[in-house]
């Protein structure tokens, strides 16, 4: 298993020249770059300086976070999404970042499950369409609020499922599992490879619905059973990349490096508790 540091984290503070040094510094293996740092990075450096830094780095870029609410839009709103698929393709060619997380709208009223499906797998199809040529595959992220339109694991896979195409697949966040009361029978019928990110993270223990993005704490210290879905991608047979992925605005005010050091810590030890060598 891959270690992976999601910018999310140091979100309030941190650059990200900050966090790619103290990601290799504390053994990261793979970042998630935020498009809102990687857009500020690029007014101070060119896109060959960020390629330089991964060639000459252990650690290496994974995917590019996100794209949000992309379903039940205009073909107008829907083309900017699309524009944008082309300017992160060509920038994942030359620094060798080939995934992006796509997220689903949020408050469409009276939008059925079917019809929330076939928007989504209309939707997938187009940004894939744009994203194959430049090797970019599209992980999909259900948000487990009640006013997402795919707020579970099993509404998500089976978009996915229905999209049968390579380069499409489904990000579990362990968080956003927890916070709808995602079926941890349908976790165990995921076919891996259609695993593309592994968002680790915990929660405080409010009642489902109830839970928002601020409440995400160190894995491990929260209400979630980790264990239960790390175990279960274990006995599946993943074996791609857990990301660590907090939005907890306590931890950006502390020391960007002691949240990098920490929440890798933390991260290892939730790992190794579902089986994984570490
Ligand atoms: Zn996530």
């Amino acid at each position: 298993m891959k270690l992976c540091f999601n910018q999310a984290t140091t979100m309030k503070h941190s650059t990200l020249e900050q966090d790619l040094a103290l990601c290799e510094k504390h053994g990261y293996d793979l970042i998630e770059i935020r498009l809102d740092k990687l857009e500020g990075y690029l007014t101070r450096h060119r896109v060959a300086d960020l390629a330089a830094f991964f060639r000459n780095n252990r650690l290496k870029p994974y995917g590019f976070n996100a794209l949000e609410c992309v379903t039940f839009l205009s073909d107008a709103e829907l083309g900017v999404h699309l524009d944008r698929v082309s300017a992160i393709g060509e920038i994942g060619q030359a620094i060798g970042c080939s995934c992006v997380v796509v997220v689903p709208s949020f408050d469409v009223v009276g939008a059925t499950v079917d019809a929330i499906r076939d928007e989504s797998v209309r939707v997938l199809h187009r940004l894939a369409d744009v994203g194959e040529p430049y090797g970019l595959r599209m992980a999909y992220e259900f948000i487990g609020y009640p006013n997402c339109t795919v707020n579970t694991f099993g509404q998500a896979y089976d978009i996915v499922r229905a999209v049968a195409r390579d380069s499409v697949g489904v990000v579990l966040d362990c968080f956003h599992f927890h916070a709808m009361n995602s079926c941890f029978e349908d976790l165990e019928g995921i076919d891996p490879e259609k695993l593309f990110a592994f968002h680790v993270d915990d929660s405080e223990a409010l009642p489902p619905g109830a839970l928002r993005d601020s409440n995400r704490v160190w894995p491990g210290e929260g209400a979630v059973d980790l264990d239960r879905i790390v175990g279960i991608l274990k006995r599946k047979g993943y074996d791609g990349m857990a990301s660590l992925e907090l939005f907890n605005p306590s931890y950006w005010e502390m020391e960007t490096e002691t949240v990098i050091r920490t929440g890798k810590d933390k991260l290892v030890q939730v790992l190794r508790n579902g089986g994984f060598a570490v």
